[in-house]
């Protein structure tokens, strides 16, 4: 049990430094806001700048060091933060209110993804496709970009900076990583992490503070070639205009639908989309945030949804069985509740929920369902990031497809269906990055691109073999032996 304060710094060269005027950010525990968990510094451009200079100070040796070598770094790095599982899981449960058993899967992933991306430094496939030149040997292979900045969201601590991180080292990049300023206690373990493992000085370096200053700094800095981020919709647009000249890779917001068919498992799929749309507090960028479901089934299955929906337990996220903690902090809160004034205007409240208590006690919310929802209506729209359900009736597929689509977004969408024309039409015409099929939105497994069309994302896919053509470039060799 951690009982003491954490104190996080910045990572620069290998060594942590506060902020240059000394100030620093409390890091709240959502559930007690009356305690504070740690701080972290709350830098300027002056640090981002040194930062991206011990990064660019590190690259040459590191692109020289052999991809098996920068390989066993991460591999070892996996060991040592699966090593620290409760430690980890408990803090991101105290840092940004995730449940215990999602955040030990968190710690658990990150680790994965570390082990996955350093065996990668074994391939790092390129080609030699026959030539159409007589005599003539082609062949590409692929280079690091150079300098590469990391801007992370809060909502997973160590999984978003471990698969952008992992890529962008194994294909040979040096990094300055931001992250969320509420998860800053996390991304400082991982930095640790990476040291103990081995990583030389300057291949990873972090910087904290605010978006606004110290991300604006690493996005406008001409010696960064790379730039991927996670997070809303609206800074991450913002950012793609600052950053100019610059490789950019923006994971934006999601309004993800799931679709059940007449011929659906009803408690199934109910189980499902409750844990898509409600676990961790519905704070995932995959969670399922409208239900669509054909007037054949539609009482049934709401007598299901609600019954799965009260089986979840909102309470203290250091408690096993917990499956929705608080969200993250008083700005969202504040923000969720009045999403929620908004959303009881768009339709029938079905199960009536918000806060269970007073701010003060911590910022838990519970499960709210909201029924015969408007397709056009804000509450269907909008990414409200908070345990709050539109569902919606469709007259038939091809109107839950239709429904489904009806959306800026294009991240991830379900179907629950025991139809194979049903499966594969929906797959097909969904206009999403990920498609399941009896499976919630929400989970994903990091060895297949992960990303969304639409606004949902820009500039190619994250993880699996896709994350190498983000964090490479193509070099082309041409040889004629003489
Ligand atoms: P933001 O987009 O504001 O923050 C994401 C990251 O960007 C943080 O590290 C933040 O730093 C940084 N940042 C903020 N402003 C700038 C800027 N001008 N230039 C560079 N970097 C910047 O998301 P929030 O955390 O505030 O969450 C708000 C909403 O975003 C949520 O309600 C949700 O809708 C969405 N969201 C989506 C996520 C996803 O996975 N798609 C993840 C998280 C949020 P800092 O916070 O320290 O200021």
């Amino acid at each position: 049990m951690i009982e003491s304060q954490v104190e996080s710094q910045n990572f620069i060269g290998g060594e942590w430094f506060p902020a240059d005027s000394g100030a620093t950010l409390d890091v709240v525990n959502p559930s007690n806001p009356a305690e504070v968990i740690g701080t972290t510094p709350d830098s300027g451009a002056g640090e981002a700048e040194r930062a991206v200079g011990a990064a660019a100070g590190a690259f040459e040796e590191w692109k020289a060091t052999l991809p098996s070598g920068r390989g066993a770094i991460l591999t070892k790095a996996a060991d040592i933060l699966e090593s620290r599982t409760d430690e980890l899981a408990e803090l991101m449960a105290r840092e940004v209110g995730k449940p215990m058993k999602e955040s030990r899967m968190e710690v658990g992933r990150a680790a994965a993804i570390f082990r996955y991306y350093g065996s990668e430094g074994w391939r790092m496939h390129g080609m030699m496709p026959p030539s159409t030149r007589p005599g003539v040997q082609v062949s590409s292979v692929r280079e690091p970009l150079g300098v590469v900045t990391l801007i992370t969201p809060w909502n997973f601590p160590l999984a978003i900076p471990a698969w952008k991180l992992a890529p962008a080292l194994v294909c040979g990049n040096t990094v300055v990583i931001k992250p969320a300023s509420q998860a800053a206690l996390s991304a400082a373990a991982m930095m640790r992490a990476l040291k103990e493992a081995g990583l030389p000085d300057g291949v990873v370096n972090m910087v904290t503070g605010p978006g606004g200053t110290v991300g604006d700094a690493l996005v406008t800095d001409s010696r960064v070639k790379a730039l991927s981020f996670t997070g809303s919709t609206s800074v991450g647009l913002g950012i793609q205009e600052r950053a100019v000249g610059k490789k950019v890779q923006l994971e934006l917001g999601g309004k993800n639908p799931y679709v059940v068919m007449e011929d659906a498992d009803l408690s199934d799929a109910a189980a499902k989309i409750a844990f898509g749309a409600f676990g961790y507090s519905g704070e995932k960028c995959t969670a399922s945030s409208r239900a669509i479901v054909v007037e054949e089934v539609y009482e049934q299955f709401m007598d299901e949804l609600v019954e799965a929906t009260k089986a979840m337990k909102v309470g203290d996220p250091l408690e096993e069985d917990t499956d929705i903690g608080p969200v993250v902090n008083s700005d969202q809160y504040e923000k969720i509740l009045n999403d929620l004034e908004k959303a009881r205007n768009a339709g029938r409240v079905v199960l009536e929920g918000g806060a269970t208590g007073s701010a003060d006690e911590g910022y838990y919310l519970a499960p709210t369902i909201i029924s015969e929802v408007d397709s056009s209506s804000e509450t269907a729209q909008e990414e409200i990031f908070g345990p709050v359900l539109a569902v919606m009736p469709a007259r038939d597929f091809d109107h839950a497809v239709e429904l489904a689509n009806d959306t800026r977004y294009g991240l991830t969408a379900g179907i629950s269906t025991r139809s194979l024309r049903y499966a594969h039409e929906f797959i097909a015409r969904s206009q999403t990055g990920l498609v399941n099929v009896n499976l919630p939105t929400a989970g994903l497994e990091f060895q297949v691109p992960f990303g969304g069309n639409k606004e949902s994302g820009v500039g190619g896919r994250e993880q699996g073999p896709a994350a190498l053509d983000f964090y490479s470039a193509w070099k082309t060799v041409s040889i004629l032996p003489l």
